[in-house]
């Protein structure tokens, strides 16, 4: 087990509309490692969006702290939290927002370029390796209209590594693909796992919470069980599934 990367302690989110207060996140307490592979499960509704979106600093938490490396980011400033959200958290998403009128290699570069560190030259470099490890390379002057789902989602998955994310959060990335390119997708998340990417993945496909080392079932914003398994290898599959499927069935999945 890693060092523990993500420290969530009494985590609380309620939203409230027209005066009526629906608690969404409830008094959470969680450590996620450095290195792990971690999935989120549960119904829809349960607040798994709502988890990822406060530990990733898009979303405000009502209670309770998040300490990313040790630093509290319920605590920081919004430009602060935007220098991590750019330069330390990747983030890979259902509806997969690429800028429409940038090529896909333009789209894998942009939050590199923003970052005034980087040389555009290790930027371009960069990009042009992610792009061919994620076998879009030769349609990375295509804009995102002209390529397919499967290849648009691989696009999104490089740019979200382009500064090098110490993790990276993923909600239901195989949401809107076929049963291959979901396979293809999920194959480079364990590939990147296997290379050190903490990945933090909220999916309800079985399937795709296989990859993980460790996934938690909430319900309601509170855990209710977690699995701990080896990290993922095809050559254990029917083992894996039937660990996972059984503990999906004694939650009532
Ligand atoms: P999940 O991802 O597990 O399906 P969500 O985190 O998206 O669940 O939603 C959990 C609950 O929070 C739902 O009741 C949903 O309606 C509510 N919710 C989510 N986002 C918002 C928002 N921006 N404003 C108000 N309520 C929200
Ligand atoms: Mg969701």
């Amino acid at each position: 087990m890693g060092r523990v990367i993500l420290d969530i302690k009494n985590l609380d989110k309620t939203y409230v509309s027209d005066g009526i207060e629906n608690p969404v996140i409830r008094k959470m307490n969680l450590q996620i490692y450095a290195g792990d592979f971690t999935v989120v499960m549960g119904p829809s509704g349960s607040g798994k969006s709502t988890l990822l979106y406060c530990l990733g600093a898009m979303e405000d938490v009502t209670g309770g702290s998040i300490l990313f490396q040790g630093k509290d980011i319920t605590k920081m400033k919004e430009n602060a939290l935007s220098d991590l959200r750019l330069k330390k958290f990747g983030f890979i998403f259902q509806q997969i927002h690429l800028v429409s009128n940038l090529s896909l290699f333009e789209n894998v570069i942009l939050p590199g370029m923003v970052w005034p560190k980087n040389t555009k030259e290790d930027v371009n470099k960069r990009a042009l390796e992610l792009l061919e490890r994620f076998r879009v390379k030769d349609v990375s002057e295509r804009l995102p209209s002209q390529v397919s789902g499967g290849e648009q989602q691989r696009a999104a998955i490089a740019r979200s590594l382009i500064n090098r994310p110490d993790v990276l959060f993923a909600d239901e990335p195989t949401g809107a693909l076929n049963q291959n390119n979901s396979e293809i997708v999920m194959d480079l998340f364990s590939e990147l796992n296997r290379d050190g990417q903490s990945i933090l993945l909220v999916t309800h496909d079985r399937r795709a919470a296989l990859r993980g080392n460790r996934i938690i079932y909430i319900i309601d914003g509170a855990i209710r069980s977690e699995l701990e398994l080896e990290p993922y290898d095809p050559a254990n599959l029917q083992e894996r599934e039937e660990a996972v499927n059984s503990w999906l069935a004694s939650l009532g999945w």
